[in-house]
C-alpha cells in the first residue's frame, strides 16, 4: 500500500482535482490510501472567517463564508447535499462566534476543520464519477491526539491501533481521508498545526504500514533553493531523513517539519512529487540517501525571524544564567531555534512573537534585553558537511559583502545556520547558491 498527500493547490478546482483522479487511478494497483488537503486558501479563508466573525463583522463574515460555499459548490459535483449540510453547520458556527465575540483555540480548530472536511468528500465523488470504487473515513476517527488545539500532538498508540483497521477496507477500494484533522479521545475535533497534511499523510503510512509515502504538491521535489526568494534552484534526487527534517524545520515548507518523524520510526521512504508535472521523478527521502559530491543538499530560509539578546546584569556570567533565560522561553511555550553566547551575553532567535512581550518583561528582572525584528535564518543542510573540511570558508566567502549577525554549526552536524537582515536575505541565498551549485553544463 501506499499513502498519495495532495496539497491544497492540487486540489484546488473540479479541474486539478480531475488530474489528481488521474494520477490516483494510475496507481490503483498499489492500494492507495489518499489524503487530501483543503481546497486552495479555503484553510486561510476559514480563519479569517471567524477573525471577523468575532470582530464585529457579522455581516462580512457571513458574506466571505457565503462566497467560499459558493466556490465550493462550483469546482464540485455530486457531493451537493453534504456540501449544503457542512455550509449550514459553519453558517451556525459563525453566527455563534459573532455572539461570543470570543475565538477560542477549540473554535478555530472547529472551524478551520471544515476544509479537509469538505474537500476529502469532494474528492471522493470526483473519484466516484471516475468510475473508480472510493471509500470516505473521516480522520477525525483515526487520528487522536491531545488537546492542544490548533497544533495537538498525535496520541500514536491509539492512532495506529485506529488506523490498523483501513488496510482491509483499502484492499478493495481508494481510501479518501482528509489531513490536517484529528480528535481528542472524547471526539472533540483538533488539527495538527498548519501545514499538518503532509504529517497526517506519514501518521497514516505508519499506521497502516505502508511502502512509501508520496507527497504530491506543486513544485517538482524539494528543491536547492526556497523558489519564493530563489526562483530556478534544482530538484534534489535524494536526501536523508534527518537532512529532509532539518530542511523542514528551517523553512522549507515543501514538507511539514514534524512528517519525517514517523516515517523515520517505520522506516518508510518519502516521496515529494509535483501533481502538475507527474512523470518528474521527484525527490526521494530515505534513511541513508547516497552521497553527493556536494557538501550542501539545500538551502532553507525562515523570514520574520526575531532576534533577542539577553545580556547579564551580574559582570560574568554566572552559572544558571542560560537555565533562567530557557525557564522563561519554557513557560511562554516559545522555542528558540538559534542561539549563540560570549561571555555576559546570549542571543537567540525566535519565530513565534505572540509572548515576546511578557518574555521580555521577565527577562529584564535579571538582565538587559534588546530585539531585533526582521530577521531570517538562512540554513545550509546536508550530511557531508560535518566531514567536509572548508565549507565555512566558502560560505563566508561568498558572503563577503553581507552582514552576518549570527551564526550556528555543529549541533546537529549537517546544519550551517546563519542570521542575516530581511534585507539582505535574497542577496545571501543567491550568492550561496551560485557557490555550492553552480550553473552547470
Ligand atoms: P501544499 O499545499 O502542496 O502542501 P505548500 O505550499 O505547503 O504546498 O508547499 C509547497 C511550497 O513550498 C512550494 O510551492 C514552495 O514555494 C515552498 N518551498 C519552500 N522551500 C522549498 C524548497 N526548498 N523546495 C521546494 N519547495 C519549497
Ligand atoms: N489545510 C491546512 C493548512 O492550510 C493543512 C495543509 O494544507 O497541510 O494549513
Ligand atoms: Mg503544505
Amino acid at each position: 500500500m501506499i499513502v498519495m498527500k495532495f496539497g491544497g493547490s492540487s486540489v484546488e478546482s473540479w479541474e486539478a482535482i480531475a488530474r489528481v483522479a488521474g494520477i490516483v487511478e494510475s496507481r490503483i494497483a498499489q492500494r492507495p490510501v489518499v489524503v487530501v488537503s483543503a481546497m486552495g486558501k479555503t484553510t486561510n479563508k476559514l480563519l479569517a472567517i471567524a477573525s471577523a466573525a468575532v470582530a464585529g463583522k457579522r455581516e462580512e463574515a457571513l458574506d466571505q463564508l457565503a462566497q467560499l460555499r459558493d466556490f465550493h459548490r462550483r469546482e464540485s459535483s455530486g457531493a451537493d447535499q453534504e456540501i449544503e449540510s457542512h455550509f449550514a453547520e459553519l453558517g451556525e458556527l459563525v453566527r455563534g462566534l459573532a455572539v461570543m465575540g470570543e475565538l477560542t483555540p477549540r473554535a478555530t480548530d472547529a472551524i478551520s476543520a471544515y476544509g479537509e472536511r469538505l474537500s476529502s468528500i469532494i474528492v471522493t465523488s470526483a473519484f466516484r464519477a471516475r468510475g473508480m470504487d472510493a471509500v470516505h473515513l473521516d480522520s477525525r476517527k483515526f487520528i487522536i491526539t491531545d488537546r492542544r488545539h490548533t497544533h495537538a500532538a498525535p496520541l500514536f498508540s491509539e492512532t495506529y491501533a485506529r488506523l490498523s483497521t483501513i488496510p482491509p477496507i483499502a484492499q478493495k477500494n481508494v481510501v479518501v481521508m482528509g489531513g490536517f484533522i484529528a480528535s481528542t479521545e472524547e471526539g472533540v475535533t483538533t488539527t495538527l498545526g498548519r501545514g499538518g497534511s503532509d504529517y497526517t499523510a506519514s501518521i497514516v503510512g505508519a499506521g497502516i504500514g505502508a511502502e512509501e509515502i508520496q507527497i504530491w504538491t506543486d513544485v517538482d521535489g524539494m528543491l536547492t533553493a526556497d523558489p519564493t526568494i530563489l526562483p530556478g534552484g534544482r530538484r534534489v534526487e535524494t536526501c536523508s531523513f534527518a537532512e529532509a527534517a532539518e530542511l523542514a524545520y528551517f523553512g522549507a515548507k515543501v514538507l511539514h517539519p514534524a512528517t519525517v518523524l514517523p516515517a523515520i520510526e517505520k522506516n518508510i521512504p518519502v516521496r515529494i512529487l509535483n501533481s502538475r508535472r507527474p512523470d518528474v521523478a521527484g525527490t526521494l527521502i530515505v534513511a541513508a540517501a547516497p552521497p553527493t559530491a556536494n557538501a550542501i543538499r539545500s538551502i532553507a530560509c525562515k523570514r520574520n525571524i526575531t532576534v533577542v539578546n539577553i545580556v547579564s546584569t551580574r559582570m560574568f556570567m554566572a552559572h544558571g544564567f542560560l537555565r533562567r533565560i530557557f525557564e522563561v522561553f519554557d513557560r511562554f511555550e516559545t522555542p528558540v531555534d538559534m542561539l549563540a553566547t560570549s561571555e555576559v551575553s546570549v542571543s537567540m532567535t525566535i519565530d513565534n512573537t505572540c509572548a515576546l512581550d511578557a518574555i521580555r518583561a521577565e527577562l529584564e528582572t535579571f538582565s538587559e534585553v534588546s530585539v531585533e525584528t526582521g530577521q531570517s535564518i538562512v540554513c545550509l543542510v546536508g550530511d557531508n558537511i560535518r566531514h567536509t573540511p572548508g565549507v565555512a570558508a566558502r560560505i563566508f566567502g561568498a558572503l563577503k559583502d553581507v552582514n552576518v549577525r549570527m551564526v550556528s554549526q555543529g549541533a546537529s552536524l549537517l546544519n550551517f545556520s546563519l542570521v542575516v537582515a530581511a534585507a539582505d536575505l535574497r542577496r545571501a541565498v543567491e550568492s550561496l547558491h551560485a557557490e555550492f551549485f553552480p550553473p552547470q553544463g
